[in-house]
């Protein structure tokens, strides 16, 4: 790494206490921040960016004039697609940056995508998620462990962890979950992560007396559900918090003590709601090598500005419903969200070991089941049919098929809903 470019990192890293608490204490000061952010992405994005300067070129758009978040809801509205129809160099400005970071997104729609970021940005994700693990209880001489694809693993540690500050331990969501167990309880962490889909199948197999330190676990990565969360606390005794992130933007936000919604990392991402599809697109506030503006995650969820009685003023996200291109598509086009599934009791009613809902064509499911010893088609057959025609539709036709196994996203991720639309 160049001189000047550490100089940069070092100063960066040095005001950002700064960054936190001047911007924490004082609404309208934040507003005045973020605002100021908006205006250097958007130039920037158009100066340096050529797919962006085109984007805007075409919509008519003069970055220049845009001053506040009113004004950016003028912007087109971008997605995945925009990424992939363009080699990197054109998404993506070299210009003083130093070295890139590659990061590549599962690809759980069957797409996978690269995405690049900076030092300087990666350093800003790992405070904003350090923020938040903080507020949650996490001391700097105490171990956070992740249960992550293979690929987390090979990112190295961070400058605080260089300094044995925030210990890091990962451990591979591909292996067995008997193996994953031992992993744990091995380490004896102060904070788990996890999928809930994982954690749904550690809670069987860990022993949470050989977890004396565990005193939270991080839900990531997957929609966590009110039974999952229930099963999860039981089996280890701990506050389960849900955090929201994408691969390619980092976490976005995290559930507080109030367990009503997740805090938005409102400083570094603005978030917008879609009126009709409650999609979250998201717009991050910082000049990066790869800016994004105004990005559709896809997510479906709902933004709640009231204020928090845990006092931390970033708007909420009062639940994320998944994926709209998980949702079930019924013949009529109505959709369903992927959450409303997770109200059918597929296992228990099933005795299956494991569930997962495909779709083959509008208004037809398939579900794949994995059965134990004691499964019985017929008796399952009426009870299924009974949750689907009150959870979700009575003109949802579905059929049962027996399997081994389900299998996982290349990230290690567990839907129960996949699309094959
Ligand atoms: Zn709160």
């Amino acid at each position: 790494m160049e001189i000047g470019h550490r100089l940069n990192l070092a100063v960066e890293a040095a005001r950002s206490p700064f960054w936190f608490t001047r911007i924490y204490s004082n609404p309208k000061r934040l507003e005045r921040f973020r605002e100021k952010r908006l205006r250097e992405v958007v130039r920037f994005a158009y100066r340096n960016v050529l797919a962006y300067r085109e984007l805007f070129d075409e919509a008519g758009i003069d970055a220049s004039r845009v001053w506040d978040f009113d004004d950016l809801t003028r912007l087109p509205i971008i997605d995945k697609s925009f990424f992939r129809s363009r080699p990197l160099e054109e998404l993506c400005s070299e210009r003083g940056f130093g070295q890139l970071t590659s990061r590549r997104t599962s690809g759980s729609t069957g797409v996978s995508l690269l995405f690049a970021h900076s030092q300087r940005n990666r350093l800003k994700r790992i405070l904003v998620d350090l923020r938040a693990n903080m507020r949650l209880g996490l001391k700097p001489h105490q171990t956070h462990m992740v249960v992550a694809s293979p690929e987390a693993m090979l990112r190295g540690r961070n400058p605080l962890q260089k300094i044995g500050l925030f210990r890091r331990e990962y451990v591979s969501a591909d292996i067995d979950p008997d193996e994953i167990a031992r992993a744990v309880q091995r380490v004896n962490p102060h904070l788990l992560q996890c999928y809930p889909s994982h954690l749904g199948l550690l809670c069987d197999v860990v022993n949470r007396d050989r977890l004396p330190n565990l005193s939270r676990i991080i839900s990531a990565g997957e929609v966590l559900t009110v039974a999952a969360r229930e099963k999860i606390e039981r089996a280890f005794g701990v506050p389960v918090s849900n955090y929201y992130g994408l691969k390619e933007l980092g976490m976005i936000a995290w559930e507080c003590d109030e367990h009503d919604g997740m805090h938005i990392n409102w400083d570094l991402y603005h978030v917008e709601q879609m009126a009709e599809s409650y999609q979250l697109v998201v717009t991050l506030l910082d000049a990066d090598a790869m800016p994004f503006v105004r990005y559709n995650t896809l997510d479906r969820g709902r933004l709640d500005f009231s204020p928090c009685p845990c006092g931390c003023p970033f708007p909420r996200i009062a639940e994320v419903e998944g994926r709209s291109d998980d949702c079930i598509v019924m013949s009529d086009g109505r959709l369903i969200p992927p959450l409303r599934v997770n109200f059918v009791d597929f296992t228990g009613h099933t005795q299956a070991e494991a569930y997962q809902i495909r779709q083959i064509r509008p208004g037809h499911i398939e579900i794949l089941l994995v059965p134990t010893a004691s499964f019985e088609m017929s008796s399952c057959l009426s009870r299924i049919r009974r949750d689907i025609d009150m959870y979700l539709s009575p003109d949802l036709a579905f059929d049962i098929k027996l399997v081994d196994s389900i299998p996982r996203d290349p990230s290690g991720k567990l839907r129960s809903v996949v699309s094959l639309l």
